[in-house]
């Protein structure tokens, strides 16, 4: 049984849209065309004054977060978290995570996100969330160094997370999530790359969020930090790196012939005063950047879209170029390159790409009249606009009602956390 779509339209490259008939199968984009015939068995779903488009790539998150959305807010990142967030993460139990995970995801699935990159603890409950909801995700259990014995014991854990869940239902990839350079020696690092490139898997590594990273490394390590990454062995890895919001031209330069994917999360930055990573200039010195919300306690939603158009919007007024960033490139970061860089084929509407797609109502004040259909997705759509939600050619919702995730039993759940972790 496939899904057939009937009648939708799509984004020409030219940013027209086209009406076409697509079909999905086995989880992949089977064909597109003018017209198409249903076989008896498919689900058939109307695409009249919708659009279709590539779901979007969330490539930085702490989905479980979600728990602590508001919990502290307009403090500076290092008071903010080892006074507020470490402390009540400390009360999360991990069935905590489990539900956390599952509010993230149907928040995501609302807003027409089909793949995430997360970095959490236990990663175990986050697995369990995404395997029973449908949504795919690269997954890394976040590593903090303390001593030799327990980095050992959580670089193994690690490993058999990676085990276990690497290739799940087709929708799970993992990674191994060293925190940042402020919590993990570079010596630290080297052997986690070891393992990641013996189990060809991606290192998620936060880097360069704040200005002061750059003295820590130097004071404590005797490293600039593009001479950390060497040190680290992450340049040999396939690597995405988490903010660099003070990385300077040079360096993104430096970066830019490796597999270093730069996870931009502007708004996070925004609101903890890191700082602005000028983004239209790494990608200009062939940086590869891609996007991320980072955890809802630091940004504190997971609407990409948002986060798409303040990226561009950002870019443009800081460099005084209204050319940067448009929204052509933009969406492109919003979706393919987020997939290219967890290393998925999607993000795009073709034939042999994954099945991960959205429906957009068009029908709306807010989109009508549509001339080009990458300005309306990245300047204008807002979450809700979203009707229909497609992972691996599996439904996971449809006229806004989520068909993976009981909504009302999931709030509750995390109702009665909050008020324990409140306690
Ligand atoms: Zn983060």
């Amino acid at each position: 049984m496939g899904i057939f779509i009937k009648g939708t339209y799509l984004v020409h490259s030219s940013g027209k849209l086209e009406k076409k008939d697509v079909y999905l199968k086995e989880g992949k984009i089977e064909s597109i065309a003018n017209t198409l015939y249903a076989y008896e068995n498919d689900r058939v779903i109307d695409g009249n004054n919708k659009l279709l488009v590539s779901g979007l790539a969330n490539c930085h998150t702490h989905l479980s977060m979600t728990l602590l959305r508001g919990i502290a807010d307009d403090i500076p990142l290092k008071q903010w978290l080892e006074n507020e967030i470490w402390p009540v993460e400390e009360k999360l139990k991990p069935e905590d995570v489990y539900w956390g995970a599952m509010l993230g995801i149907a928040e995501m699935i609302k807003g027409g996100t089909t793949v995430f990159a997360d970095m959490y603890f236990p990663e175990d409950e986050v697995a369990r969330a995404v395997a029973e909801t449908g949504i795919r995700a690269c997954l890394a259990p976040g590593l903090i160094y303390q001593n030799a014995e327990n980095g050992e014991k959580k670089l193994k854990e690690n490993v058999n997370f990676i085990k276990k869940w690497e290739g799940w239902g087709n929708l799970i990839t993992t990674a191994f999530g060293p925190h940042a350079l402020y919590t993990c020696p570079p010596e630290y690092i080297r052997e986690i790359v070891k393992e990641a490139t013996k189990l060809d898997v991606l290192v998620h590594f936060h880097f360069l969020e704040a200005l002061w990273e750059r003295d820590y490394c130097l004071k404590n390590y005797g490293l600039n930090p593009l001479d950390f990454l060497k040190q680290a062995h992450l340049l040999d890895a396939h690597t995405l790196i988490a903010h660099g919001v003070h990385l300077t031209p040079e360096e993104s330069r430096n970066l830019s012939p490796y597999k270093i994917y730069l996870a931009h999360n502007p708004t996070s930055n925004l609101k903890l005063s890191s700082g602005i990573a000028p983004i239209a200039g790494f990608l200009k010195n062939g940086l590869k950047v891609v996007l991320g919300t980072d955890g809802t306690a630091s940004n504190n939603d997971l609407d990409m879209w948002e986060e798409g158009r303040l990226m561009s919007f950002i870019q443009k007024g800081i460099s005084g170029d209204p050319t940067v960033l448009n929204a052509e490139e933009s969406f492109k970061i919003m979706t393919n390159n987020g997939y290219n860089a967890l290393k998925m084929k999607g993000g795009v509407v073709e034939e042999g790409y994954l099945a991960d797609l959205i429906l957009i109502d068009l029908n709306t004040p807010h989109l009508t009249p549509i001339y080009n259909g990458f300005s309306h997705l990245v300047y204008v759509v807002h979450p809700e606009d979203v009707t229909t939600t497609i992972v691996g050619g599996k439904i996971l919702m449809h006229n806004r009602e989520l068909l993976t995730i009981d909504e009302e039993k999931v709030l509750g759940k995390v109702r009665d956390i909050a008020r324990r972790l409140k306690q």
